[in-house]
């Protein structure tokens, strides 16, 4: 089967993203947008996560659970768990590792913690838009060591990125790189290229997904095997599409 799916999505929690952008907002957009496969990327936290799962099961449509994480040279990886614990721990684990910036929440944004039907749980008083302490190779590689799917995010941005903080791609191990066009071969550097719709802003949700052939049944959640595994495995072998490729939006 082919799959619409979108693994770049900030929440509430995000300090740059809207408040309006709800877990439970994301999962409904995503289902009413026509994807099969949704992911919740905060920065360097997964608080939300566990909203984000009720609210797919809610819609019915498949959830990865993600982080944004920031190494210390401001460089952006996706890091996608195949469960909410997954997530949880990553974050936990880069709690302590978060730079203590001063967080004003009136001029960089609230971080709030809800539940699958927007009620506040928390607001998070540190600033989850720092950069952790720890480089990229070695942030890419934990997150690798966890059983995450690794992406390396919008690669070709001149923010945030491989090519604006580091200048190339390096080795590393990834299930992908993430762009927001055609990239030229020193940035994919071989890789799977995916697109990711990096929304902040209701208005963004699906905006740039990506096609992906699974097997059929593989979004079922009683689906026998690991989502995220099926996914690594497809992305690894060449099957998914980012949405400026004409082959993305081909019928089967
Ligand atoms: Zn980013
Ligand atoms: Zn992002």
């Amino acid at each position: 089967m082919r799959a619409l799916a979108d693994l770049h999505n900030h929440s509430c929690l995000s300090p740059c993203a809207s408040l309006e952008e709800s877990p439970s907002l994301i999962a409904r957009l995503a289902r009413e947008r026509g994807l099969d496969l949704v992911a919740l990327t905060d920065h360097n936290s997964a608080l939300n996560c566990p909203a984000f799962a009720e609210a797919c099961r809610r819609e019915g449509i498949a959830p990865l659970f993600g982080i944004e994480a920031s190494s210390i040279e401001e460089v952006h990886v996706v890091c996608l768990f195949g469960s909410v614990d997954e997530a949880l721990d990553f974050g936990e684990s880069l709690r302590g590792r978060l730079l203590d910036l001063p967080y004003d929440p009136e001029k960089l944004g609230d971080q709030v913690v809800v539940d699958a039907d927007e009620g506040v749980l928390d607001l998070v008083g540190y600033y989850l838009g720092a950069a952790l302490s720890i480089g990229f190779d070695e942030l890419c590689a934990e997150a690798a060591d966890r059983g995450a799917i690794v992406v390396p995010a919008h690669v070709d941005r001149p923010m945030f990125s491989v090519s604006s903080q580091l200048g190339f791609l390096p080795p590393g191990p990834y299930d992908a790189v993430e762009a927001m066009r055609p990239l030229p071969p020193e940035l994919s550097r071989g890789f799977p290229v995916v697109s990711g719709s990096d929304s902040h802003y209701p208005e963004h949700v699906a905006r740039r997904p990506f096609a992906v052939e699974l097997p059929e049944g593989a979004l079922d959640p009683s689906a026998a095997g690991s989502l995220l595994e099926t996914l690594r495995e497809a992305l690894r072998s060449g099957r998914a599409r980012p949405f400026w490729d004409s082959a993305a939006r081909s019928g089967p």
